[in-house]
Order: structure tokens, then sequence, then C-alpha cells
């Protein structure tokens, strides 16, 4: 018998589980059973570290940002260098171990949700490497924004099916995705692109990220003479990327850890998708998590410059380590997100996704405060191509505006600076 101590299997702490209907329930539990008997194997586990390093480009390089550290004049940032993997962002590891998983328990065809489309992309890559067919889910307003990748997509073979229900954004992409799910269960697997959704997504999609933070240590170790920083810092949409940084260091208690969230353009409900600032414990997508959500309990429209952040509900075991005091949630606006984008590329050349920026953007407000031997590690989770518009966009309409509003004339003209 269970006494209400045992830990449940599925849960961190009381997030997590699995909420989902009858007829997931039996793929839901297939996909958890193959997930721990293949995972772990020699076999499984030595074909997918080869793809990692041969295909993908494992490791990736650590960074110190030298020329960074000494313009904000405090502590040594390190970057870790996802953006330099194939594909352009840390997401090609969990597609590739997925599409695995799925070859090996003998489906024909993948499915993913794409909010950015990084993670789209990422999954139409794993299916044409392993030979699978792929449908990619992505609401309308996101191929609007990420046409670039709608196109990568396409030419890597995989259907792309535009969702127009909704916000027409990545949440209503997922629903369209667990719909297929259920329907073609039989051949077909589900690869769910964050630390979200029901059991066994959270960890296993942590599991196959775990490789970026097991990385850095080592890599710490050779270059700054210890394996451990004293914060580490990574921008949280499902929590993926972070999960993957933090979870070597989790033990470590030296090593302080912060996520970021998109502080969007306001606190008001509906302009950011900041959950540690406002969010409410519900169930979305089969788990059990900290949700921004309206006065009814529904789920509440949010908004980010960035398409990766944007999401309403938060990877559930993030809620844990908020609740433990492990992991410190902060959220960089837009305007600190374009504004951290700007500096890296000028000063270190490097175009980081917009979702990565909101993570510099914490570091940029760390590090000056910080002694010379202190290490700031930042996950450089992705590049910045694919936001080449939108940073454009942003800055014309900032420019407009400080035209318009006399007060707000400095922000623009450290806009232009860069430019
Ligand atoms: C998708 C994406 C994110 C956000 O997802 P997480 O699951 O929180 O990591 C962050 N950065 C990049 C570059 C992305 O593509």
């Amino acid at each position: 018998m269970t006494s209400a101590k045992t830990p449940l299997i599925g849960y961190f702490g009381d997030y997590g589980g699995r909420y989902v209907p009858e007829t997931l329930m039996a793929p839901i539990a297939e996909l958890a059973r193959a997930y721990d008997k293949f995972s772990g194997t020699r076999r499984f586990r030595k074909r997918l570290k080869s793809l990692l390093r041969d295909y993908a480009g494992r490791p990736t390089p650590l960074y110190f940002a030298e020329r960074l550290s000494r313009e904000l004049g405090g502590a040594r940032i390190y970057l870790k260098r996802e953006d330099l993997l194939h594909t352009g962002a840390h997401k090609i590891n969990n597609a590739i171990g997925q599409a695995l998983l799925a070859q090996v328990m003998g489906k024909e065809r993948i499915i993913a949700e794409t909010g950015a489309g990084q993670h789209g992309v990422a999954t139409a890559t794993a299916a044409a490497l392993l030979g699978l067919a792929c449908t990619v889910y992505m609401g309308e307003e996101d191929m609007r924004r990420q046409r670039l990748n709608v196109e990568r997509m396409r030419l890597l073979g995989a259907e792309v099916a535009g969702v127009d229900a909704g916000s027409r954004t990545l949440k209503d992409a997922i629903n369209e995705a667990l719909r297929d799910w259920v329907t073609n269960v039989r051949d077909t697997h589900y690869v769910l692109g964050s630390v979200l959704g029901p059991d066994p997504y959270p960890r296993m999609v942590r599991d196959f990220h775990r490789v970026i933070g097991d990385e850095a240590r080592r890599q710490l170790r050779r270059q700054a003479s210890r394996g451990w920083p004293d914060l580490a810092i990574a921008c949280v949409g499902g929590g993926s990327n972070s999960l993957g940084l933090f979870t070597a260091f989790l033990d470590d208690r030296r090593v302080r850890m912060i996520g970021v969230e998109a502080g969007g353009r306001g606190e008001k409900l509906g302009e950011h998708a900041a959950r540690f600032h406002g969010g409410r414990v519900g169930v979305l997508h089969g788990t059990r998590t900290l949700l921004l959500q309206d006065r009814d309990g529904q789920v509440a429209g949010t908004h980010s410059v960035s398409a990766g952040l944007d999401y309403p509900a938060v990877g559930p075991e993030h809620v844990k380590l908020a609740e433990e005091g492990r992991v410190e949630y902060t959220s960089a606006t837009d305007e600190e997100a374009i504004e951290a984008f700007h500096r890296l590329a000028a000063t270190e050349g490097i175009l980081a996704a917009l979702e990565t920026a909101h993570a510099v953007a914490e570091a940029i407000k760390r590090a000056p405060s910080l002694s010379s031997r202190k290490i700031v590690l930042i996950n450089l989770s992705g590049r910045g191509d694919k936001d080449v518009e939108s940073v454009l966009e942003y800055d014309r309409e900032a420019a407009k505006r400080a035209a318009k509003t006399p007060a707000r004339r400095s922000v623009a003209r450290v806009g232009r600076e860069f430019e």
C-alpha cells in the first residue's frame, strides 16, 4: 500500500503528473516504459552520443567572453555555445534523442509542436536524419513571425500544419499535436519540445539536455581551473535549456542559479510570459504547474518579443526548484533583451537568439557588482539569425515612439548607438 508520503512517479514535489484523457494514458505509459527501458542501455547511449558528436556538433565550446566581461567590469563571463549546434539551438539534443527513441519503439512517424520554429526545425532535421515521416504543428501567428523556419522545415521534408485556433501560437500548436497523437498513436511518436507535458516528458527532455551542464562542468575545470560557476544563468520558456544547464550543478551549493522569464512590455496580465510573477497553480497540457490564467481560471494571453519564451506555463520541475529556493526566477523585459542582443553583438560578435538575450540581460545586471574572481556562466541557447527581422522591427518602433515622447529619447539613443 502506498502512503501519502510515497513519492509519486512523474512528480516534482506537488507538480508534474499525467493529467491526460483516458485515450492518452496507454501511449503515455508505453512511452514511459520504452524510455525507462532503452535510454539507459549501452547501445542507445552510444548511438545517441555519436550522433550528437558527429552530426550535431557536441561538445559545444565554452567561451570566455573577455570583452563583455571587461566592459561590464565585474565577474568573468563564460558562454556555453549551444548556438553553434547544427540547426542553431539546444533543441537538437532533445529532438535527436526522442527521434532515436521513436525509431527503437518501431514508430515510423514523428510529430511536434513549435513556437519560434526552432524545435520544429530540429525535429524535421532529426526525422530526415533517421528516415522518419514528420508533421510539425505551428500556430499561424508564429508562422508569420518565423517564416524562414517554416520554409526550412519544408525543405527538410516535413509537413508544416498551420494552427488557426486560440491565440494561434505555441499552446494551440500543442493542443493540435496531442490530438494528432491520440488519433495516430500506433505508428506515431510525439516529440515534445520542452520540459512540459505529462510524465515522462519533463524528465526525459531534461535528461536529453543535461549534457549541456555536464560538459560545462568539465570545460570549466579545464579552462577556469574549477568545475563550477558562482552564478549560472539561463532563459526559461518551457524550461529545457535552463534545466539542461542547471541539473549538473543542483547538488553543488556553491552555485547560485537564475532562470530568466519573458517580462515582455509590462506587468499586466497578457503583456508578459513571467509565470513566477503572477502565475497560479493549474493544469495545462497534461501537467500540474504554474500557469498564467485570468480570474476565471482560463489560460491567459502572453506576450514576448521572443516567440520561444511566449508560453503561459512553465515546466513543473522549475516550480519545485523555486519553492525549494534552489533556483531564483526573474524576468527581463523586451527592451532589456533587445539591448542585451545589441550589446553581445557589438562586444563579442555573436548574434544571440532573442530568447537567449533575456539571459544575457540578467548577466549584464549582475556582473558589474561581482568581483573579477567570480564566474558567471550563461547558457547561450541559440543563435539570432532567425530574429534579425524582429530586432529591426522593434528598433524601428522604439525610434518612432521616442520621437513622439521626448522623455523616452535616451532609450532610443542607446538603441541607435548599436546600429
Ligand atoms: C525554444 C528556445 C528557448 C526556450 O525554450 P526552453 O525550453 O525554455 O529552453 C530558449 N532559447 C532558444 C534559442 C530556443 O530556441
